[in-house]
């Protein structure tokens, strides 16, 4: 069987960091044709569009995606490609496993968390304004019907995989009704869940305690930017974004990425380290029904990590991205 695949490159390292992806899946034996798309800031550079109709029609088509990080210019010019995606795609849901690696130095061991946020709306709505020379708003839409399907899926997630508890996360304290209606509907959809523990956690203190005691959590639900922040905070826990994979998921597409950017400093040299896109890679193949591939895949990454010295220099390493990738590809 051969599947097709719609591959968006991405801007900066994310080139590099894919096609060590590409290489790895096609060592362990599924085959994918690749619909290859460009998106971002070198897209808009040289196309005029950094989301183009045709990428979007794309991952409609074969409703799966692997991405590379896309630069967003600050402040000005394009809306972020990302956001437009889940949007465009409804991929509502956003899903980062953080877990240890042995070998990576980081405080802690033994991190098994599950960050789920919120994909579509909140702060990200982009519907910003200047009131008045002087004075910007930034609304924070947050809908009934996005509450609903984020809790559902971060129950059913927590059930179908096992996990033994969700927090709740929110600032319902100060923003009662956009985050209230949040903790609301949380609350009713963890009643039809009784196998699943939950608890509530105001953001701020979820920050501190995640640095403090990880271990207090498992799987975590909140809104787009609390999620987004700390999805990063949690990845610094197990040594850094360059090893925390993701994935957008809605109920028709889903887009595979890892949490890290495009990293313009590094990119070009051949040095990033790929392990949070072929571990993206590792979850795309297991939606698609590929679990031992995948499997074999997660496995490889784990001895290179565990069983050798090889690293790329965010880690302390001198290893290429090259380099890097073919050790896994001889563990597989
Ligand atoms: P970044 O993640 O690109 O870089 C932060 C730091 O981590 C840098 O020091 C970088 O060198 C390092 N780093 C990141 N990934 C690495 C890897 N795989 N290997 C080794 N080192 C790695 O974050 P940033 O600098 O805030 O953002 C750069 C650009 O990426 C911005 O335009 C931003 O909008 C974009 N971005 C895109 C995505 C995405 O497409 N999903 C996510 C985050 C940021």
């Amino acid at each position: 069987m051969e599947y097709t695949v719609t591959l968006i490159p991405g801007d900066g390292i994310g080139p590099e960091v894919t096609e060590a992806a590409q290489r790895v899946i096609a060592a362990s034996g599924v085959k994918i044709q690749w619909e290859r798309h460009d998106a971002g800031a070198e897209a808009a550079e040289r196309t005029g569009n950094p989301c183009p109709d045709a990428l979007i029609q794309s991952i409609q088509r074969n409703r799966i995606a692997l991405k590379g990080p896309v630069g967003t210019p600050i402040g000005k010019g394009f809306k972020s490609v990302n956001v437009t995606l889940r949007r465009a795609l409804d991929l509502y849901a956003c899903l980062r496993p953080v877990r240890s690696l042995v070998g990576v130095e980081s405080h802690y061991k033994n991190i098994d968390l599950v960050i789920i946020r919120e994909n579509t709306e909140g702060l990200y709505s982009g519907i910003e304004h200047m009131v008045v020379p002087g004075v910007a708003e930034s609304l924070k839409i947050v809908t009934e019907k996005a509450c609903i399907r984020i809790s559902e899926f971060a129950f059913r997630h927590a059930r179908v995989t096992g996990r033994k508890k969700i927090s709740i996360v929110h600032k319902a304290n100060i923003m009662r009704l956009t985050d209230g209606m949040f903790l609301d509907v949380a609350r009713r959809t963890a009643q039809r869940f009784p196998d699943i523990e939950v608890d509530e956690v105001i953001v701020d203190a979820c920050a501190m305690q995640l640095v403090r005691d990880p271990s207090r959590y498992d799987v975590l639900v909140m809104d787009n930017l609390y999620g987004d922040i700390l999805s990063e905070l949690s990845a610094g826990l197990v040594g850094g974004t360059g090893v925390v994979p993701g994935a957008n998921l809605g109920d028709e597409c889903a887009v595979f990425e890892a949490v890290h950017g495009s990293a313009p400093t590094i990119a070009g040299q051949g040095v990033a380290n790929p392990t949070a896109v072929i571990l993206s890679a590792a979850l795309m193949l297991h939606s698609m029904g590929e679990r031992e591939a995948a499997r074999r895949i997660e496995r490889a990454v784990e001895r290179v990590y565990a069983e050798t010295d090889v690293r790329t220099p965010d880690l302390g390493g001198s290893a290429s991205t090259g380099v890097f990738t073919d050790a896994i590809m001889r563990l597989l």
